[in-house]
């Protein structure tokens, strides 16, 4: 406000003034000089050798998509990343990044609850990425890790505005937003990211970026940098928080510890062997159909969870789209080639978690009817609204209206040939909006997420055996979407055991003084009375 009060009072025109700042704003030049003088000026940015970013934070579990319901006012579920430090080699154009882990809620496996005994040490070096595993070996990983690393070094101020200043880099659409100023930086390897520098002090505000999820499409991620402070004349933020354009999901959070600037660092070259070896690609799905009753097959293989065949007199009905839009294709192909000549026309979805539902845009541009808890259906609407333009996405390349079928507590799907009941789940901590099947002629009970063979620890209580009694069904076997197929009796035991390592889990670490979430387990009888009984 005070340059245009003064001038005016000058009598020099007030629009003819802000004009002229508009023009002198939008040279790109001028967008970029302005952050390079605010993070400490042009000539020690082109001088920073190596920083390093130490501290801790929390990211969401799943984007978002893992929580106890489908609504967007669920309790967000918090990855907590306890140990965190990104060393950039920006002389060399390399990155490492070491962290470490945990869920901050129960869950199957030992390492996701309690951490990995050792950090995860995912690196860049130029155009390749590799990690470091647990035995110290280099191993290169894929071209969307190496995507995704470069986007990461940048997602660092200094890093970032240094990267802007060479002149490989593009800046363009320099505009003002509120009292922002914004610009598009295309890096000569190809990514565009946003940034967003304040109006006053040129100090970055946030950096926004674009990149492929399997449920949500394209996704816009947004890192707000605060708190800066300097570090050997380098401007550097003691905040990061990223957000992401569905359900404004705060997807990850870093607290800054220490920011380092020039101090020694590990040599971060990529071993010659990783870098003279082509990056690894995912194997081509090999989905397999195990016959597993009359009309019910178990489709499984290398590339994904399972997903369950019903045979209707004219139609096809799948249990389950999982894990990704590729693998889930490949499911649905399996499926058409083990019942030639019927079509596929609907997906049940066990519940809403994002591993669950992973081709579920794969389902949805294919024209299925999607089959699932009631409470599931706004979800499941945001997601089909969503454009996917980035990476090979059915539905961003097909949208199609969704259709879909609420099941409220329980829907029989019948003809004369099959008989399937969906029925909600009960008495579960790990999903309220679920559906399980029931196929009374062969006693299956197909589910996602009651049990799965290779589970290390249950904390779900009786959930399966309550669900059994609850709608007093006969059950043969289990037919799961993580796992293959167990007699009843064995899944009773399995989780039985599972249940007996979570309270050991509790008992070691209460006995150290840490108390972890779900501890102690709560091991009760029955939970709910089945519904003649009440
Ligand atoms: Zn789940």
């Amino acid at each position: 406000m005070r340059p245009r009060a003064v001038l005016s009072a000058l009598g020099i025109g007030v629009f003819a003034l802000t004009s002229l700042m508009a023009a002198q704003q939008r040279r790109p030049e001028g967008f970029i000089a302005k952050a390079a003088a605010a993070l400490g000026g042009e000539t020690r940015l082109r001088a920073v050798k190596t920083i390093t970013v130490a501290g801790y934070g929390e990211a969401a579990y799943m984007n978002g998509g893992g929580n106890i319901s489908a609504s967007p006012d669920a309790p967000q579920k918090w990855v907590s990343i306890p140990e965190y430090e990104k060393t950039v080699d920006l002389e060399h154009g390399r990155m490492r990044v070491r962290q470490r882990n945990h869920q901050n809620f129960v869950f199957a496996g030992l390492a996701g609850y309690l951490g990995a005994p050792n950090a995860a040490v995912a690196l860049l070096d130029g155009k390749v990425a590799y990690n470091l595993g647990a035995n110290g070996r280099a191993a290169r990983a894929g071209e969307p890790a190496a995507q995704a690393r470069r986007i990461d070094m940048l997602n660092n101020p200094a890093v970032l505005v240094r990267a802007a200043l060479d002149p490989s880099a593009r800046v363009a659409n320099v505009r003002a937003e509120r009292t922002l100023q914004l610009g598009d930086i295309t890096m000569a390897t190809g990514e565009t990211l946003t940034l967003a520098i304040d109006g006053a002090s040129g100090l970055p505000a946030w950096v926004r970026w674009m990149a492929h999820d399997e449920n949500l499409g394209d996704v816009t991620f947004r890192t707000s940098f605060t708190g800066y402070l300097p570090v050997k004349g380098v401007m550097l933020p003691m905040g990061y928080n990223t957000v992401i354009d569905f359900r404004a999901v705060v997807q990850n959070k870093l607290y800054v510890d220490k920011n380092a600037v020039d101090e020694p660092i590990d040599d971060l070259t990529a071993p010659a062997d990783v870098r003279s070896g082509a990056p690894p690609a995912p194997a081509a799905p090999a989905v397999e159909a195990t016959r597993v009753g009359q009309g019910v097959w178990l489709l499984h293989g290398n590339g994904g969870a399972n997903s369950i065949l019903f045979e209707f007199a004219d139609h096809l009905t799948m249990f389950e789209a999982p894990s990704s839009q590729a693998w889930t294709k490949a499911l649905f192909e399996r499926a058409r080639a083990t019942v030639p000549g019927k079509r596929l026309t609907e997906l049940v979805v066990s519940h809403h978690h994002f591993d669950h539902t992973g081709g579920i845009r794969q389902a949805m541009a294919e024209g299925l009817t999607i089959v699932a808890h009631k409470g599931t259906e706004g979800l499941f609407r945001e997601l089909a609204a969503r454009p996917g333009t980035i990476a090979p996405d059915a539905l961003g390349a097909a949208p199609k209206p969704l259709k879909f079928t609420a099941v409220d507590d329980h829907l029989r799907l019948a003809d004369a040939t099959m008989q399937v009941d969906l029925y909600h789940v009960v008495s579960n901590s790990h999903m309220a909006e679920g559906l399980f099947a029931y196929v009374p002629k062969e006693r299956l009970l197909v589910e996602g997420d009651f049990f799965d063979v290779g589970w290390e620890l249950y904390w779900w209580q009786k959930t399966y055996a309550d669900n059994i009694a609850y709608r007093q069904l006969q059950v043969d076997s289990d037919v799961p979407v993580h796992g293959r197929v167990v007699p009843i009796a064995q899944a009773m035991q399995d989780i039985e055991r599972m249940t007996k390592a979570a309270d050991a889990v509790c008992a070691r670490t209460q006995a150290a003084g840490v108390f972890t979430p779900g501890c102690p387990v709560k091991i009760p009888a029955a939970v709910i009375d089945a519904p003649a009984a009440r």
